[in-house]
């Protein structure tokens, strides 16, 4: 296949989680060209599910990709630029549908022992789809023994990939607080409950969560990026919402964070007469990498000629994967695309020779763990 073709089509039509519409119907064409004899597929919400029959199977390893895309501008400059205004496909979730096709194309002709099972898993940027993916009658029933994942890394060459035993990618949840008080004349404080005063408290005590609760040598972030409230200087401020987010290391730590914050939030609404509610949006569980399993392909990777294996840090980032993981041992890396802008930006330019790279290093994976 031309990888670079394919990757520029998937370019051009980013979508957001569960609306991958044109992206499904995209891929299930590309499947569907392929030589069928040992292909089942079966498709999911908006996402797809493809098993290679092994020829004399023991177990199942499954290998996925997200599908999804954000609602950024792009300013890449492309002449392959995305077509859908105010979308793009600015975490790489393109280059890693098209290295999945890639492979997939290669395994409907060389055949292994065990099955393989490629997952093109939507909504990975929100609101989830890896969790609902798991309970669904779809998956459990081609359930794999272990699964491997990759997502492009701006930061590294061509030819790197990095990753870790263990912990690899944070908890992560989103965070919303809205409060509700009594509006009312800003020269009548005493009428009214000021929610403008009451969401300044609230994020002044959250600041004693990381430095007062949690293990110094755990890590965990609590960030408020938004604060929304009032409608005019001269009016006391009925409403008031804050957003943000929060990271930890261990699966421990958010959990405390959570009932700190729980907690914090009881004491605002004692404390300043209002009512208060909260909701986590989109939660993403660690990514914790099987020790024998990265080991066994940290060292075996290394080997390839052309491609070099970093033993990276964890990252604060999150990734839905990681719901996977907790199940089914496996890893994740990262595969290094040498891009300025980073992941998330409008400017995200990844090198498409890195295809190749992640094509190779995992077409050796799976023709020695397969069988
Ligand atoms: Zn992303
Ligand atoms: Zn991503």
């Amino acid at each position: 296949m031309d990888r670079i073709a394919v990757r520029r089509d998937l370019h051009k039509i980013p979508e957001i989680g569960f609306k991958e519409f044109k992206t499904q119907s995209y891929l299930l064409q590309f499947i569907q060209n392929l030589p069928q004899d040992r292909l089942e597929v079966k498709t999911w919400k908006t996402g797809i599910l493809v098993k290679v029959k092994g020829q004399n199977p023991t177990k199942t390893i499954g290998y996925r990709t997200d599908i999804d895309g954000l609602p950024i501008v792009e300013e890449t400059g492309y002449t392959f630029q995305s077509d859908h205004e105010g979308y793009m496909h600015a975490c790489g979730h393109d280059f890693h549908m098209t290295i999945a096709l890639s492979l997939l194309e290669y395994y409907s002709t060389h055949e292994v022992k065990d099955h393989l099972l490629f997952i093109f898993q939507p909504a990975e940027e929100g609101p989830g789809g890896a969790l609902p993916m798991l309970d669904s009658e779809e998956f459990i029933s081609w359930k794999p023994d272990q699964m491997v994942a990759l997502h492009i890394a701006p930061e590294y060459p061509v030819g790197t990939i990095a990753t870790k035993p263990g912990l690899l990618f944070a908890n992560t949840s989103e965070l919303f607080i809205d409060l509700k008080g009594k509006g009312g004349h800003a020269a009548y404080p005493h009428h009214t409950r000021d929610m403008v005063v009451a969401a300044s408290h609230l994020v002044t005590q959250f600041q004693s969560i990381v430095a007062r609760n949690i293990d110094p040598l755990d890590s965990a972030v609590v960030t408020v990026g938004k604060i929304e409230g009032g409608t005019k200087q001269n009016i006391i401020a009925e409403k008031a919402r804050v957003e943000g987010t929060i990271r930890s290391l261990s699966a421990e730590s958010m959990t405390l964070v959570k009932q700190r914050i729980e907690a914090i939030v009881k004491g605002i609404e004692a404390s300043f007469e209002c009512s208060a509610s909260i909701d986590y949006g989109s939660n993403y569980f660690q990514v914790n990498n099987d020790t024998a399993l990265v080991g066994e392909f940290m060292e075996q990777a290394d080997k390839l000629s052309d491609v070099s294996v970093i033993e990276c840090r964890e990252a604060m980032t999150g990734e839905d994967f990681g719901y996977f993981l907790k199940e089914i041992p496996g890893f994740m890396f990262w595969l290094g695309v040498n891009s300025d802008s980073g992941l998330h930006s409008s400017s995200l330019m990844p090198d498409e020779a890195a295809m190749e790279t992640a094509f190779q290093v995992m077409t050796d994976y799976f023709n020695r763990i397969a069988n």
